[in-house]
């Protein structure tokens, strides 16, 4: 027999998305967040445990451009909620932010722990239960592990890691979900330059990673392994001035002057280039061959590898989902926020931004409903 639920809101997952919903809701509607995990635990990690709240554009178009997928669809929901309503946000509930060199605004107690304490102080008047929901049947009754719950309205902000199961079943399409915003495994072994970083990019034991790395994974999430990848490590420099300048220097001492000296040594050995070898002793020839492999640094991705920001790129198809309200297209009176759906970001604050603008945009369209 279902239990009489007090709420009449039901939103599944009480991560960022399904939070910031529950905190503009709570004041119209009876609340409840189910989570079988504990609520807003993923925030802890981000920012590397500092929590990168948001990004400081202010421009919502421009914003909307840091995402490979959702970049048209989240303009409704960043017309209302941007950057500044973020900060407002924060502030509102006592954490106060700052912003970085490179834009990217941090808590001023630098710790996502602080960040997630005073967010859940502001939820004082939603209900948390602690179950795993696994149906939503019509009506609309919430069916977890335990039990099975009424809702009038029913808000789904399960992340990009759940099981899309209960979705599937309401008859939403699940676009393919793949890692994003991750390190990539390669066919090369780089391990003897694990550690060395070049221009954004670090080689690892399993391949490469840093941050430009995590920008071209999410670029090419939805591409089959194996692709090749091609960077310019050395620019435009004269390489044969630089040779006749320094005679007597060593090949491996010239190069080192733009890229790290392990890497010289690294491509000089892959050219079968002895790297103590005198630039006078470097012919036409050769110098080319340098050249081209530090213009044309070739290598081939063979999968991902699970660190980094690992956000979903996939999820509920942005097709069935009314992107002025969050409401799905195919069964009125649910709504989804956050990453469930088929949106992710660069990192730099992006992917937590889309929770706060489209958990916004559940809410207000939800409080219009209502009309309160
Ligand atoms: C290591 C790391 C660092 C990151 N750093 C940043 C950063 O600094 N800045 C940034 O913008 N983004 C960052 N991100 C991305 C960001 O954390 C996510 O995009 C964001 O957490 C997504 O929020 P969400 O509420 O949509 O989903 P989630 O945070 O995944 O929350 C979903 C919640 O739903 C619950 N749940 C799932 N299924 C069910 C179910 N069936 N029943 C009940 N409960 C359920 C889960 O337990 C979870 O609590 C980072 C991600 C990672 C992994």
């Amino acid at each position: 027999m279902a239990h009489e639920l007090k709420s009449k809101v039901a939103i599944i997952g009480g991560g960022p998305a399904g939070c910031i919903c529950a905190y503009f809701l709570q004041n119209n509607f009876e609340v409840t967040v189910f989570d079988k995990s504990t609520p807003l635990k993923t925030i802890l990690p981000t920012g590397g445990g500092k929590c990168n709240l948001c990004h400081a554009e202010f421009d919502f178009k421009e914003l909307a451009s840091n995402y490979p997928r959702g970049e048209k669809f989240l303009y409704s929901a960043f017309s209302k909620f941007c950057t500044a309503e973020t900060l407002n946000f924060f502030e509102n509930i006592g954490i106060k932010t700052y912003i970085r060199d490179d834009m990217r605004v941090f808590p001023v107690s630098n710790s996502s722990a602080d960040v997630r304490e005073k967010f859940l102080n502001a939820l004082k008047k939603v209900k948390f239960i602690k179950e795993e929901a696994l149906r939503i049947n019509e009506g609309f009754s919430v069916v977890t592990n335990m039990g099975a719950y009424k809702a009038d309205y029913v808000v789904i902000a399960v992340g990009g890691h759940a099981s899309y199961d209960l979705i599937k079943m309401l008859g939403h399409k699940i676009i393919q979900p793949k890692p994003a915003l991750v390190g990539l495994k390669t066919q090369e072994d780089f391990s003897s330059l694990s550690g060395v970083s070049i221009n954004g990019i670090l080689f690892t034991h399993k391949g490469i990673s840093g941050p430009e790395v995590y920008k071209i994974s999410s670029l090419r999430a939805r591409d089959n392994f194996p692709y090749k990848l091609t960077f310019d490590f050395i620019g435009d420099i004269d390489l044969q001035a630089e040779l006749n300048k320094n005679p007597h220097k060593s090949i491996k001492n010239l190069l080192g002057e733009h890229v790290p000296k392990s890497f010289s040594e690294f491509c000089l050995c892959e050219l079968n280039i002895i790297p103590d070898e005198k630039c006078h002793s470097i012919d036409g020839k050769t110098r080319d061959k340098i050249l081209n492999k530090l213009r044309h640094f070739e290598l081939t991705v063979i999968g991902t590898a699970p660190d980094g920001e690992v956000v979903t790129c996939g999820g509920v198809d942005l097709k069935e989902i009314n992107p002025k309200t969050m409401e799905s297209k195919l069964v009125p009176k649910i709504y989804f926020c956050g990453e469930v759906m088929d949106i992710d970001g660069f990192c730099g604050g992006f992917n937590l931004q889309n929770c706060w603008s489209t958990g916004f945009a559940a809410a207000q369209s939800l409080n219009f409903t209502l009309g309160g």
